[in-house]
C-alpha cells in the first residue's frame, strides 16, 4: 500500500455463506477521498460497508487497511433503528462511548478522551445539548450527536451507512455541509451510502454505482455522463 491509502480491496468478492453479493470489486479509499456509494434496495450497499469495516470476510480476493485503520482510525454512522432512537442515555454519555475503542483495558475513560468527547459536541453544534437525554432530541440533533460519536474514533475515516435517512430536508442540508467541512477542512476521509444522489453528488468526488449489470466507479463527473448514471438519474426524477 502506498502512503496515503486507507483501504484497497483486490478482486473482492463479498456475500453470504457462500453466495456471492458482490464480485471482483477493485477499490481504493485514499486519504481525503469523498466516495459516495449508491445502488439499488438489495444491491450490497451494506454488505460492502461490512467488508470495508472488517466485519465481514470477503469470500475471495483481499482487503488490505493501512496501519492506522488497523489501530482503528475509522468512525462508522450505522443506519438507526427504531430502538437506537430510543436510547436512555445522555447526550455526553453517548458521544463519549465512541472512544471505547481507544480504552483498552482501562476501566475509566482518560481525560484525553472526555475532552475529545467535548471537542466534537462542540465541533458538531451539540454542546449546549450535552446533558440531554438523547431520546428527546430531534432526528437532526440525534444525528449530530451520532456524527460527534463517530468522530471520537475516527482521525482518518468516515463511513457512513445512509446518514440522513428520517432527517427533514434542513437537516439533511446541515449535515451534507458538516461532511463537506469534515472533509475539505479537516481531510477526514469520507465513505456515504445514500439514496439521494442529487443532494450528495454535490459534495461526493467519487461514486461507486452497485448495479445488476455491475460495478461502476469513477468520479462524480464521469458516473454522471455514464449510462449507469444517467439510469439511476432519471429513475429518481
Ligand atoms: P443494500 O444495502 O444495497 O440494500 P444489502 O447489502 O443489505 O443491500 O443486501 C444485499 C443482499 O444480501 C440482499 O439480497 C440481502 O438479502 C442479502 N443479505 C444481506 N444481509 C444478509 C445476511 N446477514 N445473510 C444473508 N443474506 C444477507
Amino acid at each position: 500500500m502506498t502512503p496515503r491509502e486507507l483501504i484497497v480491496c483486490r478482486d473482492v468478492s463479498l456475500g453470504y455463506e457462500g453466495q456471492c453479493v458482490l464480485s471482483h470489486l477493485d477499490l481504493t479509499i485514499r486519504e481525503g477521498d469523498y466516495l459516495c456509494v449508491v445502488g439499488d434496495n438489495g444491491s450490497g450497499k451494506s454488505t460492502l460497508i461490512r467488508g470495508l469495516l472488517g466485519l465481514l470476510p470477503p469470500l475471495s480476493g483481499e482487503i488490505c487497511r493501512s496501519k492506522e485503520l488497523m489501530e482503528g482510525a475509522v468512525g462508522y454512522l450505522p443506519q438507526q433503528t427504531r430502538a437506537q432512537r430510543d436510547f436512555p442515555a445522555t447526550v455526553y454519555e453517548v458521544v463519549l462511548s465512541g472512544c471505547l475503542n481507544g480504552r483498552k483495558n482501562r476501566f475509566f475513560y482518560t481525560a484525553a478522551q472526555k475532552s475529545a468527547a467535548m471537542m466534537n459536541l462542540g465541533k458538531l453544534g451539540v454542546l449546549e445539548l450535552k446533558d440531554q437525554c438523547y431520546r428527546d432530541l430531534s432526528g437532526g440533533q440525534q444525528q449530530r450527536v451520532l456524527l460527534a460519536r463517530a468522530l471520537c474514533a475516527a482521525s482518518r475515516l468516515l463511513i457512513l451507512d445512509e446518514p440522513i435517512t428520517g432527517l427533514d430536508p434542513a437537516a439533511a442540508q446541515d449535515l451534507y455541509k458538516t461532511l463537506r467541512y469534515l472533509n475539505e477542512k479537516e481531510g477526514m476521509a469520507i465513505v456515504m451510502v445514500t439514496h439521494d444522489l442529487k443532494t450528495a453528488l454535490g459534495s461526493a468526488r467519487t461514486v461507486l454505482h452497485i448495479g445488476r449489470s455491475g460495478v461502476f466507479c469513477g468520479t462524480t463527473a464521469e458516473y454522471l455522463s455514464s449510462p449507469q448514471g444517467r439510469r439511476f438519474q432519471e429513475a429518481q426524477s
